[in-house]
């Protein structure tokens, strides 16, 4: 598998924000892209969130999103990619359902990566890892399917999504660590131990 289309794909989401329209609509594309942990698994996979604006950071105490991006950038996309990231949320809070570890804007090109991940329970794959799939949101925007409804992790972004190189890895260890996920930073902190 390779992401040699990746130029073809690119223009098709280009197209895909050309189309979009202001409003309610515009809100709900802008935050399309969200790689969620859930507790419990839904049949629904698209749930409107609302993340406040958050102020530009890629250094974190544990990782640097911009050289992770750039990294992930070079690698899979030819540095083909023309994106921002930056850290959102706070990581000394707990939740109960789920959890956002990372979107895709499409109206800004921006992903956002949660800060709860800037932590050295987390290791460096898994962290690239989430960057990688929204980064992947970019160059496979939602498909338009049955009844008008939008598929976002269709069958061309999971196939991608295996191009990378830890992805065994990196879903095993969501697996094996979901109960962290809902917990704040001083939690797993201290679980670390
Ligand atoms: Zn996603």
């Amino acid at each position: 598998m390779s992401l040699s289309d990746c130029g073809q794909s690119l223009r098709g989401a280009e197209r895909f924000k050309a189309r979009l329209v202001s409003g309610l609509w515009q809100m709900m594309l802008s935050l399309l892209g969200i790689h969620t942990i859930k507790s419990v698994p839904r049949k629904r996979a698209t749930k409107i969130t609302r993340i406040p604006k958050v102020k530009h950071q890629t250094h974190g105490d544990h990782y640097n999103l911009q050289e992770i991006y750039e990294q992930l950038n070079a690698t899979y996309f030819g540095n083909r990619l023309k994106l921002t990231i930056t850290w959102f949320g706070t990581p000394n809070r707990k939740v109960k359902s789920q959890r956002i570890l990372g979107l895709y804007c499409f109206e800004s090109n921006q992903i956002k990566v949660h800060r709860l991940l800037d932590h050295p329970h987390f290791p460096p794959y898994f962290v690239s890892y989430v960057i990688y799939h929204e980064m992947l949101h970019s160059v496979h925007p939602p498909k338009k399917k049955k009844r008008g409804r939008w598929q976002i992790h269709h069958g061309e972004f999971k196939q991608s999504e295996k191009c990378f190189l830890e992805y065994e890895q990196a879903r095993n260890f969501e697996k094996k660590n979901l109960n962290t996920f809902f917990m704040s930073r001083e939690d797993i902190y201290g679980r670390a131990q």
